[in-house]
């Protein structure tokens, strides 16, 4: 009887248990409480928040947020582990586009079922973009250029953003691509043909573009066209041989040797032009027929000196140095001879490159026909005004001048004095 009393007790107990149980699980548990919390937008990605309120007396098995361009909130966000009442929780959402709005709710589950915050919307803010500055660094705008040289080209750009793209054009095609901000590319021009270019760099940010331009000359390569000439009337002379006549070519070149003075100078006036070769420190040898038909010696007045100048300026010469041997000047009240202002005399005829440097063009004293007087202090420009007693200002006035000869005071070479014709 004891044992049975005992029995139905247990029994009963555990009937009240159950039934327990089964009531709160019934009456008392519910689905969570989730609030739509806060949002934090930084560039393209958004952090969502949502905070559960109470559990629903069950554990919240996942919980998350659902989120879309419209209402319908077409994605979904889900977490899953512990979460405990009144803790917020969030995620980040990536890749949304400026300008656009975007709609969120948050939501919890347990077993009871899904609760859901309020939908609430934001905008990602759509930040001004300014537009790329391209600058061509390198070379300068309008340089001029002999066909066969390189020229480093670079340049290069800035974004409040990023340069994404940028390229470089010569006369719309395209050279060179870059995918940053800097663009180097070295252009040969022994295969371009002579004429002016249009360097145009551009760059690109994604939404904006700039453009920079520059224009270039290539000038021909005159040693090469030298060369065709030299090898056509070579091929002429060839050809010409056998009548055994002396070719006279046009404009008073003559040469002997080809092969040994392959250079053709440029045509100087009356004074011709000549074959010749490069010799050392911007010297130049001339066809020796050429100088024994043009080039005379001649005692200049005065200064009682033999020199030697092209037959053509002669005359020129003569008439300078006789103004200076009978001519007087001025200078703070007293009267001096002309002779006196010339301390040096240098360069008649003297075949040589500007400033003896072989990558310049000839000077015209390869043709005696200038003169450089008073060298020591004339290598610049003399300003007449400020230095009307200056002797190369009063020996120009006074003797080059008159006798037909040009001053290279203009280009800062007030020494030199040069028969044009
Ligand atoms: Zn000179």
């Amino acid at each position: 009887m004891n044992k049975k009393f005992s029995l139905s007790m247990v029994i009963g107990v555990l009937i009240l248990l159950i039934s327990v149980f089964s009531i709160k699980s019934i009456y008392l548990t519910a689905k969570p409480i989730v609030d739509t919390a806060q949002v934090h937008i930084e560039q393209d990605r958004a952090t969502l928040e949502g905070i559960i309120h109470n559990t629903g007396g069950k554990n919240i098995t996942h919980y998350g947020f659902r989120w879309g361009t419209s209402q319908g909130l077409d994605q979904e966000e889900t977490l899953t582990g512990t979460i405990n009442a009144n803790k917020p929780f969030s995620t980040t959402i990536k890749g949304l586009r400026e300008g656009a709005t975007y709609y969120y709710r948050a939501f919890a589950v347990n077993a009871k079922g899904t609760a859901y915050g309020d939908i609430k919307s934001f905008t990602v803010p759509v930040k001004y973009n300014a537009p790329p500055v391209v600058s061509i660094t390198s070379p300068g705008d309008n340089l001029i250029i002999t066909q066969g040289e390189v020229v480093e080209i670079a340049a290069s750009a800035t974004d409040d953003k990023k340069v994404k793209a940028m390229e470089l054009y010569i006369n719309n095609t395209s050279k060179k691509k870059a995918d940053n901000g800097l663009l180097n590319y070295n252009w040969d021009t022994s295969a371009v043909n002579p004429g002016k270019y249009v360097l145009k760099a551009t760059a690109d940010d994604g939404v904006k573009t700039d453009e920079k331009t520059i224009t270039l000359t290539v000038k021909e390569d005159l040693k090469k066209v030298n060369q065709v000439v030299v090898n056509t009337s070579a091929i002429s002379k060839i050809a010409a041989a056998p009548t055994k006549t002396v070719s006279t070519p046009s404009r008073g070149v003559n040469h002997t040797n080809n092969s040994k003075y392959p250079k053709l100078s440029k045509y100087n006036g009356l004074f011709g032009q000549f074959y010749y070769r490069d010799t050392s420190g911007g010297r130049i040898e001339i066809d020796p027929q050429w100088i024994a038909e043009n080039i005379v010696t001649i005692k200049l007045p005065g200064i009682n000196r033999y020199v030697q100048v092209h037959k053509e300026a002669k005359d020129n010469f003569i008439q300078a140095f006789t103004y200076i041997q009978n001519g007087t000047a001025t200078i703070n009240g007293k009267r001096v001879s002309l002779l006196s202002l010339v301390k040096t005399m240098d360069g008649t005829f003297v075949p040589r490159h500007v400033n003896w440097n072989p990558s310049k063009g000839l000077s015209n004293h390869s043709w005696g026909t200038a003169i450089d007087i008073n060298a020591a202090n004339h290598f610049r420009y003399v300003n007449p005004a400020r230095e009307p007693n200056d002797p190369n200002y009063i020996l120009w006035i006074k003797a080059f001048k008159p006798a037909g000869f040009s001053w290279g005071n203009s280009y800062s070479d007030s020494m030199h004095y040069e028969v044009i014709k």
